[in-house]
């Protein structure tokens, strides 16, 4: 049989036995002479070696039980030596250390050799059930990855089905992408075509850096580039707020995944995740991510569409700011709100003067560019907690809620100074616009109608028309004229 070296270790062996021994040694077979309590430790032998301890009974007994099991758990082929002819090997000994056999005298080649043989067989037993043990294990994992992939493709499909909100869809994106392969950022840019303007909107993490920004920015718009062939010519960035979320190194292509969202033929956005390494993926990483991506485009597309629908539904197509519809809604809101609250909700109620004889001047397409205008000075100038929308034609409101009507008097007077002083020229003639303004302000109670704050504010309005224009005035009668305030 051709197999490994062998090397007997004979432990505590009398001289005599030994020279037995070495004197009938079969080939391919070495000895060594252990002597000394300590001296136990060969390496437990290796693929071209087999390290065989020869050792009698009492050297066995005398050892110590922490020592029995580590020459066990090392494979360690064990000898017991019979010294005395007569002596007869002892049945217990050969069940509690699984010795490979026993030597007795008088020592034959035959009998070293049957050890050696024995000691390779076991070996090779040994070989085969390591790399048996090393299969499983190897399955195992490939079982837990493959099973950890369609938890993420379970949750994925679960979490971002369930709403219809884009930035939680991202959030959810994010959190997932994050178990399965380790990334810690993401970004998205959607776009589209508003007739022949293209516009994107762009998804990021809060990001400090205002360079690290624009390079993500910029790296978006790429993207969009890339799939378009050109640039788009307006984009407006969303803030995606709290999360685990976060983009602090600028892009790099190679610790990144860019998800390409379809709908039919139509690319219509990306998503890019972004890792702190390098990332080298498996053939079934990549056939998990895109069947995560297909299903993230049809959620992030229904939400896209929602958010338009909902979008025209609330928003004033001239001005952009909030429609009459999304006034009434948010006004019902507020005054429920309020009912528990002890701060009151005011209402400033806005009519620009001669509006008419404007549009008669200058032609509509100036009146309408006048009326953007008014709703960008609205936006600019009231808290993000104040509700601008336009009420109709060339009127405005502004719902303040937990505003007493002192402060919502004040802020009447700062729209009606900064509309005052905004210059606007059409073919080289400059002009400028006035407002009135009327504010009102209530407490409600459970019995309050509905129109209330709303018919305060207007009469507030009317009074600012009768003692003038240009001016704020109260429900209660406070007016103040532009002759005091500019
Ligand atoms: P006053 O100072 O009394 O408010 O005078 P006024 O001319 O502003 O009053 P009136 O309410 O009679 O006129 C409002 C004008 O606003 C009439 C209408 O043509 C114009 N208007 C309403 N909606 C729009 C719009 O969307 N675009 C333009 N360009 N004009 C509009
Ligand atoms: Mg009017
Ligand atoms: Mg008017």
């Amino acid at each position: 049989m051709n197999g490994s070296h062998a090397v007997f270790h004979l432990v505590d062996i009398s001289r005599d036995l030994k020279r037995e021994i070495e004197d009938n040694l079969p080939g391919d077979t070495a000895v060594n002479e252990v002597d000394g309590s300590d001296s136990l430790s060969t390496d437990g032998g290796s693929q071209s070696r087999i390290d065989i301890l020869f050792l009698s009974p009492g050297r066995w007994e005398k050892m110590d039980q922490e020592m029995r099991e580590w020459l066990e758990s090392r494979n360690q082929h064990l000898v017991l030596v019979l010294e005395d002819e007569q002596q007869k090997p002892d049945q217990e000994y050969n069940v509690s250390a699984s010795f490979l056999g026993y030597l007795r005298r008088p020592v034959t080649r035959n009998a070293l050799k049957s050890i050696r043989d024995k000691a390779r067989e076991v070996q090779e037993l040994y070989t085969d059930l390591h790399l048996m043990a090393k299969e499983i294990v190897l399955e195992r994992e490939l079982l837990t990855r493959k099973n950890a992939q369609l938890e993420f493709l379970n949750r994925i499909l679960t979490s971002t089905s369930q709403t219809l909100d884009l930035k939680e869809i991202l959030h959810q994106t994010s959190k997932e992408f994050g178990t399965l392969l380790g990334t810690t950022g993401l970004a998205a840019i959607f776009w589209n075509y508003d007739n022949e303007d293209l516009f994107a909107e762009i998804y990021l993490p809060e990001i400090k850096s205002l360079k690290t920004r624009q390079k993500w920015t910029g790296h978006l718009m790429e993207i969009v580039q890339r799939f378009e062939g050109s640039m788009p010519r307006h984009y407006h960035t969303v803030v995606m707020g709290e999360g685990e979320n976060t983009l602090s190194k600028p892009p790099s292509h190679a610790r990144q995944i860019m998800l390409p969202l379809q709908a039919g033929q139509k690319t219509f956005g990306a998503i890019i995740l972004d890792a702190k390494e390098i990332l080298n993926l498996g053939k079934d990483q990549v056939t998990i991510i895109n069947s995560a991506a297909r299903h993230l485009s049809l959620s992030l597309r229904n939400a896209l569409e929602y958010k338009a629908v909902k979008y025209e539904a609330e928003f004033d197509g001239l001005t952009c700011i909030n429609n009459r519809q999304h006034f009434d809604k948010k006004l019902r809101k507020e005054l429920k709100r309020h009912q528990r609250q002890v701060n009151s909700l005011s209402l400033i109620m806005l009519d620009l003067d001669h509006f008419k004889t404007l549009n008669d001047t200058y032609g509509h397409v100036t009146g309408d560019m006048v009326l953007r205008k008014i709703g960008e000075i609205l936006v600019d100038t009231v808290r993000e907690t104040d509700f601008p929308a336009r009420y109709g034609g060339e009127e405005f409101v502004i719902l303040l809620p937990e505003t007493t009507e002192e402060q919502a008097w004040l802020l009447g007077q700062r729209i009606r100074q900064k509309i005052g002083q905004t210059e606007f020229e059409v073919q080289g003639k400059k002009f400028s616009i006035t407002a009135s303004l009327g504010v009102a302000s209530i407490k409600p109670g459970p019995l309050t109608p509905k129109d209330t704050l709303v018919e305060q504010a207007d009469q507030a309005l009317y009074l600012s028309k009768f003692n003038g224009r240009n001016m704020v005035c109260t429900s209660a009668d406070v007016c103040m004229d532009q002759a005091v305030s500019n």
